[in-house]
């Protein structure tokens, strides 16, 4: 969902928020024309960024069929094909993202879903997005969900009134 002064946004078509389902912005030629997504379309950002989609690509460039969180493991301890996905994955999260500050220009960003535990994500994602974004200074933060991925949050953006 989207917050804005406090308010979540609710639209006319009730879709507020559906990001996951806009194409992954700023494409490479290998990523296009993305996987199939259950929606009909292909290459939604979704597919990329959801775990599945992390596990997908570590399958398609390694024929390893692993599960995000083992992957993870194995980036953590110094594994190079499972950083090396880690590392697209975190530029695609931070170009899907880029493409919603430029338009939102939120005060914070909020992650949902099991990834969201991933703590590198949110120094390492808030880094990148910077080659993204349409401006020379950088303060909308990354942040992790407050109720841990139980939180229903989903690749949410809030936009606070009073935050600094
Ligand atoms: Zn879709």
């Amino acid at each position: 969902g989207i917050c804005v002064h406090g308010q979540l946004l609710l639209g006319p078509n009730a879709i507020t928020g559906e990001w996951g389902h806009n194409p992954l912005p700023w494409p490479r030629p290998e990523e296009l024309p993305g996987p199939a997504c259950y929606c009909g379309k292909h290459g939604c950002i979704e597919t990329f960024l959801s775990g599945p989609g992390l596990a997908g690509e570590h399958l398609r460039r390694t024929g390893k069929t692993l599960m995000a969180p083992e992957i993870a493991a194995l980036a953590a301890q110094g594994d190079a094909a499972a950083e090396t996905t880690l590392q697209i994955y975190e530029d695609r999260l931070a170009r899907g993202l880029a493409s919603i500050i430029n338009v939102l220009d939120p005060h914070a960003i909020v992650l949902g879903g099991g990834l969201s535990q991933l703590q590198r994500l949110y120094d390492n994602v808030s880094q990148r997005w910077q080659q993204y974004i349409f401006s020379d200074i950088f303060h909308t933060r990354l942040l992790p969900p407050r109720f841990g991925d139980s939180s229903g949050v989903r690749g949410a953006a809030w936009l606070w009134r009073d935050q600094p």
